[in-house]
């Protein structure tokens, strides 16, 4: 049997480096990987991030689409205030607009870095990626990658990848409070 087209939603490369380890561990797929996060804030910031996706698909030897969308002021404007609400929105953006990527392009199945990360609401994650697949008809891949998180943290850490210091949208550059955290002036 061939191996399951799949789609990987990646909002960061060291979330990526667990799942993709993980999911080649149990074979089966044929990995892409899908960069579209206009939620990290500014646009300095998501090349970082971004560059370190591109260091990541080398290194793991996948194709990977990117979208450079950063939607800073679509933030400011409309999602200023609870945090639930804002993440929300975050998560549906990012994980419909994957899903009908993956789903509009041929892949048979999709799944997203997001769900290794214990700093997100999972069981979220998990619904709207649920919905999204049967809205777009493509087979979610589901796991609780979570286990993997440390493991593939360590390792994107010996590979030299940025590390954020902060979620990503300009709210929670604003509530980091780490200590290393970059200096922003521009928000764009
Ligand atoms: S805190 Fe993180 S998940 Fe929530 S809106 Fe900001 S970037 Fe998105």
């Amino acid at each position: 049997m061939s191996d399951k087209k799949l789609l990987l939603h990646i909002c960061c490369a060291p979330c990526a480096t667990g799942v993709i380890q993980k999911l080649k561990n149990d074979g089966g797929f044929l990995i892409t990987g899908y960069y579209y996060n206009p939620n990290i804030h500014p646009t300095e910031e998501n090349n970082a991030r971004r560059n370190s996706v591109k260091a990541l698909a080398e290194d793991e030897n996948i194709h990977v689409i990117y979208s450079d969308l950063v939607m800073v002021n679509y933030w400011k404007e409309n999602l200023e205030g609870k945090k639930e609400r804002r993440c929300n929105f975050c998560y549906s953006i990012r994980i419909n607009q994957a899903a009908k990527t993956a789903a509009e392009n041929g892949f048979e199945a999709f799944s997203t870095s997001l769900l290794i990360s214990p700093w997100q609401d999972h069981e979220k994650v998990r619904r709207i990626a649920e919905t999204a697949c049967k809205k777009y008809g493509i087979e979610f891949v589901y796991q609780d990658f979570r286990p993997f998180y440390r493991q593939g943290k360590n390792e994107a850490y010996r590979r030299g990848y940025y590390l954020q210091k902060y979620c990503g949208c300009i709210f929670s550059y604003n509530e980091s409070d780490h200590k290393k955290k970059p200096i922003y002036t521009h928000w764009d």
